[in-house]
């Protein structure tokens, strides 16, 4: 620390904690100083005389603001389905959220006014390739034919956005495919190109396929993946449901899905009620790690604070009862061997990748603003549940602490955040 460092007075010092900060390859106990919304330094050793407040964050792991690429959050347009933006952000320490496919070029301004602003979480999205958006959690598959796509309105609406709208939300799954085959799909990338997004395509199943129609789901893969471009993103490859990166007729991973990964598209988690330990386990032991780590909650694979209609949720395709969130994914994929620097470069630097962000978020350096994430790594025996019945013990439990946004502290009081299950040894 250089010795004019000792004159300047900061607001707060987290000391002592784990940095890992995969932007810049630290990796080891340093403080992380903050003045105002600012961060003012990150080094070993900072002396805690220059700070107003001090916060003891030894033992804790110190991050860049997570970011969470697989959030809906278009609260109550939604209906059901969009949570409150800051119970899936800063209150489960959890700094920038990217609402998929929620708003529409027709209810954007909503979603401008209603959630961005007032949210305390940096909101942002992937604007839906349809007119009306993710409504319901998309469950009437009638509004997402190609008669429900405007290219033109929809590129406008994300040109006059940029500062929220970061790429553009479609889905490549099989119900659609047996309306209406690639046609949708591909208007959605023509929004992405003329845009100058990536696209983001949900794999797997969304809606149910029409009366009589056989759909292959292998075969659909291998036709929509050559359509991605480099940043272009495939979510959900740990599906369980047909169509994710293995094959159901060879229980492999897709020889397309490689290529595809060559030429820098990325994979994200987009965790969701499907996130089946067995598939995470074949595609990660073939060697493909995820680049980003969306959640994927919404109001039916995640248990509300006093949700009205519970029967509603419980008959609805993405119902789940295995609770799960951000910081609960990550202990998964820590469970499932990925390398600790691995799984947060997946919360921080690689979003900000994604956003095409990394001049302002997912790295904790002197002058960035002060999004920050502090969390606990707790030792153990946990239990982790998916929805396909299948159970793993992990030795270690990542769970949120706290978070700086801009500076101002929130505490991971949300509901959302899954208490930890210790089982007996
Ligand atoms: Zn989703």
């Amino acid at each position: 620390m250089a010795t004019s460092m000792a004159d300047i007075k900061v607001d707060l010092l987290l000391r002592g904690g784990r940095v890992i900060d995969p932007a810049t390859g630290r990796d080891g106990v340093a403080d992380v100083a903050v003045t105002e919304n600012r961060i003012v330094a990150v080094d070993p050793n900072i002396p805690a005389e220059i700070a107003r407040t001090v916060i003891d964050v030894s033992g804790k792991l110190v991050t860049a603001g997570l970011i969470d690429t697989h959030a809906h959050v278009y609260q109550h347009v939604t209906g059901r389905f969009g949570l409150a933006p800051d119970l899936v952000g800063v209150q489960s320490g959890v700094t920038t959220i990217v609402d998929q496919g929620g708003p529409s070029c027709m209810t954007f301004p909503g979603f401008r006014n209603y959630i961005v602003e007032p949210a305390k979480s940096r909101v942002l999205c992937f604007i839906s390739a349809y007119l009306v958006g993710g409504l319901e959690g998309h469950l009437y598959p009638e509004l997402y034919g190609p008669h429900q796509v405007n290219v033109e309105h929809t590129v406008k609406a994300a040109r006059e956005n940029v500062d929220i709208v970061r790429g553009v939300k479609a889905h490549a799954e099989i119900g659609q495919a047996s309306r209406w085959g690639l046609e949708v799909i591909k208007l959605g990338k023509r929004i992405a190109r003329e845009a100058g997004l990536p696209l983001y395509i949900h794999l797997g199943q969304l809606w149910p396929v029409k009366d009589g129609a056989q759909i292959d789901a292998d075969e659909l893969v291998r036709e929509i993946v050559p359509l991605m471009d480099e940043g272009d993103v495939l979510a959900h490859p740990f599906t369980r449901h047909p169509g994710g990166f293995v094959s159901s007729e060879t229980h492999e991973v897709h020889p397309i899905v490689w290529a595809a990964l060559e030429r820098g598209v990325t994979a994200d988690v987009g965790h969701g009620s499907h996130f089946s330990f067995e598939m995470a386990q074949k595609v990660l032991s073939a060697g493909i790690k995820p680049f980003t780590l969306g959640a994927d909650m919404h109001g039916y694979n995640v248990r509300v604070p006093d949700a009205k209609d519970e029967g509603a949720r419980s008959s609805n395709p993405f119902f789940g009862v295995a609770p799960f969130n951000l910081t609960h994914a990550m202990t998964e994929l820590l469970t499932l061997g990925m390398a600790l620097p691995e799984i947060i470069a997946t919360v921080t630097s690689n979003p900000a990748r994604m956003l095409r962000m990394t001049d302002k978020i997912g790295t904790l350096q002197a002058g960035r603003e002060a999004d920050i994430s502090v969390m606990d790594i707790l030792d153990g025996r946990f239990e982790l549940k998916d929805n396909s019945g299948n159970r793993m013990v992990a030795p270690q439990m990542i769970v949120p602490v706290f978070a700086l946004r801009a500076g101002e502290r929130f505490d991971a009081v949300s509901p959302l955040v899954p208490v930890p299950t210790r089982v007996a040894a």
